[in-house]
């Protein structure tokens, strides 16, 4: 017999998300969450309703608060340190040795930057503060000002994105020679092509200043977008416990789930970030409330038909 309807591993928005439906359905609900949601490092969290420029931190204390009337949801800060099948359910121990059991499992731990797979020396100083992973999140915030785009293919889709917020563009593949056609394409529209390697980004209390080449040449710019493969999956629970890999729309390695969230292994499901790589916050709290509202479904069915609730 478990004791716990679900346990939600992480609490960024699609774990908090999942939380506050799971709470709202009355479900016996743990969330264990390191605290640590991938936008950390930077001071504004965009595009998010009713929440538009709040500090990521913010966004986590009114979530947190907010659960605290749910009083069979229980939120832990700590961190997960193993999952494992155990019956017909799962086991979850935390870093200080807790043990827990639930029928249900939520991986909502999201993905990791992994900075220094890009081979951009001085990308921690501006990694959120000048430089950025998505335009949707903070090109408003720089439109018109003197980009930087960094990615290896000059064939990238981010170009034309980029390219939307402003029309003083750089393109910086750090040593990649790209197509003499598509350069040509490229400068027409007046997009500037780097391909020489680059020695060090230049900044000041996290403002980008210019982009320093090896033979040092400085190309000054305001801000710049990365497009690149630097990220991974947080936590391993979710392929431990046997869930499989496909590719997405953009060709990244994800976990093979549906949208629902659930997966191939009965009782265990993947939202948010995990899911789908880069869902951003407002994506990933839809998924995370969507897929709790499948759960309570599925539970209120269940009782239903055992007659629980008769
Ligand atoms: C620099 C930057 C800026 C961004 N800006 C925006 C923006 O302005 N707008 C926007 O929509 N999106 C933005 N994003 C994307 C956004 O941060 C993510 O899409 C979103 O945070 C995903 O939510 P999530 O709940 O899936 O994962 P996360 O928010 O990453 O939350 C995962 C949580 O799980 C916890 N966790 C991980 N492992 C464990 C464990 N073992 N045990 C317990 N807990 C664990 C983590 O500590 C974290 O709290 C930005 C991303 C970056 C990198």
């Amino acid at each position: 017999m478990h004791s716990l309807d679900v346990i939600i591993i992480g609490g960024g928005p699609s774990g908090m998300s999942a939380a506050l439906v799971a709470g709202r359905g009355l479900l016996k609900t743990v969330v264990v969450n390191a605290e640590r949601p991938r936008n950390i490092v930077t001071t504004a969290s965009h595009g998010f309703l009713s929440r538009d420029g709040v500090h990521p931190r913010e966004l986590l204390a009114i979530s947190k608060e907010q659960l605290k009337k749910y009083e069979t949801v229980r939120y832990i800060a700590g961190l997960v340190a193993r999952v494992a099948k155990a019956g017909e359910g799962f086991e979850v121990e935390l870093k200080d040795g807790t043990q827990l059991r639930t029928k249900r499992l939520v991986v909502a731990t999201g993905f990791t930057d992994v900075l220094s797979l890009l081979s951009l020396p001085g990308i921690e100083e501006v990694y959120g503060k000048s430089v950025y992973p998505c335009v949707f999140c903070d090109g408003f915030e720089h439109r018109g000002e003197r980009l930087a785009l960094f990615s290896k293919s000059g064939e990238d889709f981010y170009v034309p994105m980029v390219r939307h917020w402003s029309k003083d563009v750089a393109l910086f593949t750090n040593g990649t020679a790209v197509d003499s056609e598509r350069k040509r394409l490229l400068e027409g529209r007046g997009v500037l092509v780097v391909e020489e390697a680059v020695a060090k980004l230049v900044s000041i209390g996290g403002k980008l200043q210019a982009v320093e080449l090896t033979s040092g040449d400085r190309v000054e710019r305001d801000a710049g977008f990365i497009s690149d493969d630097y990220s991974k999956p947080s936590t391993p629970f979710a392929e431990q416990l046997g869930v499989g890999k496909t590719q997405n729309g953009w060709g990244m390695e994800v976990l093979d789930v549906l949208p629902s969230g659930a997966s191939t292994v009965d009782g265990l499901y993947v939202v948010g970030d995990a899911r789908s790589g880069f869902g951003g916050l407002m994506a990933s709290a839809a998924q995370g409330a969507a897929c709790m509202e499948g759960i309570v479904h599925e539970i209120a069915a269940q009782r239903w038909a055992e007659g629980a609730n008769a």
